[in-house]
């Protein structure tokens, strides 16, 4: 479940290139929930979401939540952007590992100076004016102590 909202300002950069297939993935963005597919045939999980499971090439798969949670495998700060991305630098983004055992590249919405490798995240939805995105910010509790 998607449970951060993230208002951000404009419209999305870059607004996702919506097909038949990921439809399913960028509505439940929308209705606050984070999915990828899973091959029926050797279970095999992958993100982002497809229609033919790279391992063994079936075409049997199925959508399925995952947790939106994970820690930090990596992550780099943005100076010199893409000119649709510019007004947002700096950003960051990075590699989130997950308990599902993926390995997602996204944007971090966490303040530089407390990003670190390791830390907590948790996915949020980035709330543009023409609809959402996905993002990882820190995880409630993390640091608190
Ligand atoms: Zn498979």
């Amino acid at each position: 479940m998607i449970e951060h909202v993230i208002p951000m300002t404009g419209n999305r950069p870059y607004p996702p290139r919506t097909s038949g297939f990921t439809k399913t993935f960028w509505d439940g963005i929308a209705e606050g929930r984070f999915q990828t597919t899973t091959c029926t045939d050797c279970q095999k999980t992958t993100f982002p979401p497809k229609p033919i499971c790279p391992a063994c090439m079936g075409a049997n798969v199925e959508w399925k939540e995952i947790s939106g949670r994970g820690t930090i495998y990596s992550y780099t700060i943005i100076h010199a952007a893409p000119s649709i991305f510019a007004h947002e630098t700096p950003y960051a983004v990075g590699i989130v590992d997950t308990p599902e055992r993926l390995r997602i590249g996204a944007r971090l919405l966490i303040p530089q100076e407390r990003l670190q490798v390791s830390m907590p995240v948790a996915v949020g939805r980035m709330e543009y004016e023409d609809g959402p995105f996905f993002g990882f910010v820190e995880a409630e509790g993390h640091g608190t102590k």
